[in-house]
């Protein structure tokens, strides 16, 4: 049966529920709806698109333990996102930025890294954000969630819609 995955408010994978549970999970007002499947489930009372991704509409603590500092883990804080040009990038098109130049004592911690696209790593320099007219959309912090959510899915079986989601951040069996 289809298989539905559950994103925390964060956006960040929780875990894979099935589709009936998720239709509960909706009617009872506890998530959205971000993605759909084709199919249509049906009953008595309503004729519904499945859900193929759905939101957590509540914070779900996962369990408590210090999130690794990594490059990994900069950019799954900030949703693969570029903090200054706001577009979405793979991987290897992001690079981090010391929001204070490291040459100005800025640190290399959370609340002084984000993730940057290359372009505008490069436009920013050694500059600070004010001075490079650069502003950030997000103010960078410690996640206090644990990113990374280990399925073991085979690559070809992840449903087309899941693949924003998890591609990036989640360990993949092939
Ligand atoms: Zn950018």
């Amino acid at each position: 049966m289809e298989q539905v995955l559950l994103l925390n408010i964060t956006y960040e994978p929780l875990k894979i529920i099935n589709w009936k549970k998720a239709v509960t999970m909706l009617f009872l007002g506890k998530v959205e709806v971000i993605e759909e499947y084709n199919e249509t489930v049906r009953s008595v009372s309503f004729t519904l698109r499945l859900p193929s991704v759905v939101r957590l509409l509540r914070m779900v603590k996962k369990p408590r333990g210090a999130v690794r500092f990594s490059r990994q883990n900069i950019y799954s804080r900030d949703r693969y996102q570029c903090q200054y040009c706001g577009s979405r990038f793979s991987t290897e098109e992001l690079t981090y930025d010391h929001v204070i130049p490291k040459s100005r004592g800025g640190k290399t911690r959370w609340e002084n890294i984000v993730t940057c696209c290359v372009e505008c790593n490069r436009k920013k320099g050694g500059r600070t954000p004010a001075e490079a007219s650069m502003s950030l959309i997000r103010e960078p912090s410690r996640p206090d969630w644990v990113p990374a959510l280990r399925i073991t899915i085979g690559f070809q079986r992840i449903p087309e819609t899941w693949r924003d989601y998890i591609y990036w951040n989640v360990e993949l069996i092939e």
